[in-house]
């Protein structure tokens, strides 16, 4: 049973090769940020609360975050269930809270693969995201979204989430700075961190992070 935990900044392709991963190793995907939409869509209390937090590019509180994941969690060990957490933890204390949780559950994160992409190009890969309504699948468009253009995934109708917007972009970078960074400096110092290249398409940062997972998981 593997439990992994995706670092990157905004746009670094966590949600895309998480999709691919979580294929490959029998997972689930757990992203915390659809996860929330979701919960806007149904206009649920969690939903509103969230809401204000995330138009702005801001992060939902921690104490709201660790109560959806220490559950989730214990509901994987019943079932045996491997998952792929992407987009949390996103705070020092979201990061301790997962190992606490873990050890709790008397077991051990396998790794936390960071996708490294440098910023100015993680804010352009933003600016032109698409994200499918239907399947949460991603399209990048830098030179404008055709019209017909479609969900290559399921054919969903394809639209720009709020917080894709230019301002909400910078904001969130800011955050990723501040608040995330340091978690690259947490997981290495407990040996936990394995580190692959995010430049390029999907197929070879997944080339990549096949290779790179393959090697951790072994040793
Ligand atoms: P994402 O889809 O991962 O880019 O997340 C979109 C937004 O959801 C973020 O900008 C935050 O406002 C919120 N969010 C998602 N995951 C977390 C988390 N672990 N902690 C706090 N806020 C989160």
């Amino acid at each position: 049973m593997i439990r992994l935990v995706l670092l990157g900044g905004p746009g670094s392709g966590k949600g895309t090769q998480a999709d691919r991963m979580k294929e490959r190793y029998r997972a689930v995907k757990i992203s915390t940020g659809d996860l929330l939409r979701e919960e806007i869509r149904r206009e649920s209390e969690l939903g509103r609360r969230a809401k204000q937090f995330m138009d702005k590019g801001e992060l939902v509180p921690d104490d709201v975050m660790i109560g959806i994941l220490d559950k989730m969690t214990q509901a994987f060990e019943t079932r045996a269930q491997s998952y792929i957490l992407d987009g949390f933890p996103r705070t020092l204390p979201q990061a301790q809270a997962l190992l606490e949780m873990l050890k709790k559950q008397g077991v051990n994160l396998t790794t936390a693969l960071l996708i490294d992409v440098p910023e100015s190009e993680l804010v352009r890969r933003l600016s032109s995201r698409w994200t499918c309504r239907n399947c949460s699948a991603t399209a990048g468009y830098p030179d404008g979204k055709p019209d017909q253009a479609v969900c290559g995934q399921c054919g969903g109708e394809l639209y720009q989430r709020d917080d894709d917007k230019k301002e909400t972009i910078l904001n969130r970078m800011k955050v990723y700075r501040k608040n995330t960074e340091p978690l690259i400096r947490f997981f290495e110092e407990k040996g936990l961190l394995t580190r692959v290249e995010g430049f390029g398409d999907p197929d070879s940062v997944a080339m990549r992070i096949h290779e790179t997972l393959e090697r951790t998981l072994k040793s």
